[in-house]
C-alpha cells in the first residue's frame, strides 16, 4: 500500500511516516500544495494523508482540485483547527476522515487501515485466498492459522495479489505500490521479492501460488 503524505511540519511529518512504514504502508512525503498536486497525478495512491495548513494554500483545496478530476482516493485530513464549521469544511471539500492536532499515531495507523477498507474495494480486514488469510489490521499472515512470518515487503506484495486475486498484477504496479518515490529500486528487485514470497508460500503449506505471466506481471493462484 502507498500513502501520499502533505505535511510541511519537519519532524511531525518525519514521525508521521515512519509509523506508517512500521504499518507496511510505502510513503511519498511532500511540504506543499504544488508538488503535492503533481506526486498525485503521477502516481495511484491507496489513500492521502493531508495537513490543511501549507506554505502554498490550505489542503482542501488540494482535495477539491483533485475530486474534481474525478479521483476518488481516500483522504485523512489533520487540522489543528478545532471548529465544528472547519471539520464540515473538510468533509464537504471530499476528505474521508479528519484527525485533530495532536494526535496520537496510533489512531492514524486506524484511520488510514480503516479508509483503505472501505467498500472502494469491497474488502474486510481479513483478505483470503485458498488456505492463506492476511490481516490487513494487525499485519499478519496465516495458512491454515498457523502464523506465517514474513517480512514487511512480502506481506505487501502479498496483500497487493490478493486484493487483485486471479488478474495479473504488472510488474510496474508493484514496484508503484510497494516502493515510495526515495526507495532505491534496482532491475530485479521485483523478481527478488516475488522469489521470497513464492519460496514463503510453498513451505508453509499454502494451496495457492505466485504464478508468474513472462514480460508481463504475476498473479495468485
Ligand atoms: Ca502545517
Amino acid at each position: 500500500m502507498r500513502v501520499l503524505l502533505v505535511e510541511d511540519e519537519v519532524e511531525l511529518a518525519a514521525i508521521i511516516a515512519s509509523a506508517l512504514q512500521r504499518a507496511g504502508v510505502a510513503v511519498d512525503l511532500v511540504e506543499d500544495c504544488s508538488s503535492a498536486d503533481a506526486a498525485w497525478a503521477a502516481v495511484r495512491y491507496d489513500a492521502a494523508v493531508i495537513d490543511r495548513g501549507l506554505p502554498d494554500g490550505d489542503g482542501l483545496d488540494l482535495i477539491k482540485q483533485r475530486r474534481d478530476t474525478g479521483d476518488r482516493t481516500p483522504v485523512i485530513i489533520l487540522t489543528a483547527r478545532d471548529a465544528v464549521a472547519d471539520r464540515i469544511a473538510g468533509l464537504n471539500a471530499g476528505a474521508d476522515d479528519y484527525l485533530l492536532k495532536p494526535f496520537d499515531m496510533g489512531e492514524l495507523i486506524a484511520r488510514v487501515h480503516a479508509v483503505l477498507r472501505r467498500p472502494r474495494d469491497g474488502l474486510g480486514a481479513v483478505l483470503r485466498s485458498g488456505n492463506i488469510a492476511l490481516d490487513t489490521l494487525d499485519r499478519s499472515v496465516s495458512v491454515e492459522g498457523r502464523p506465517v512470518q514474513m517480512t514487511r515487503r512480502e506481506l505487501g506484495l502479498l496483500e497487493l495479489l490478493m486484493r487483485r486475486e486471479g488478474r495479473v498484477v504488472a510488474k510496474a504496479a508493484i514496484e508503484e505500490s510497494l516502493y515510495s518515490q526515495n526507495d532505491e529500486v534496482s532491475g530485479n528487485s521485483i523478481e527478488v521479492a516475488v522469489h521470497r514470497l513464492r519460496r514463503r508460500l510453498e513451505d508453509s503449506g499454502s494451496t495457492v501460488g505466485v504464478r508468474t505471466v513472462r514480460g508481463v506481471g504475476y498473479f495468485l493462484s
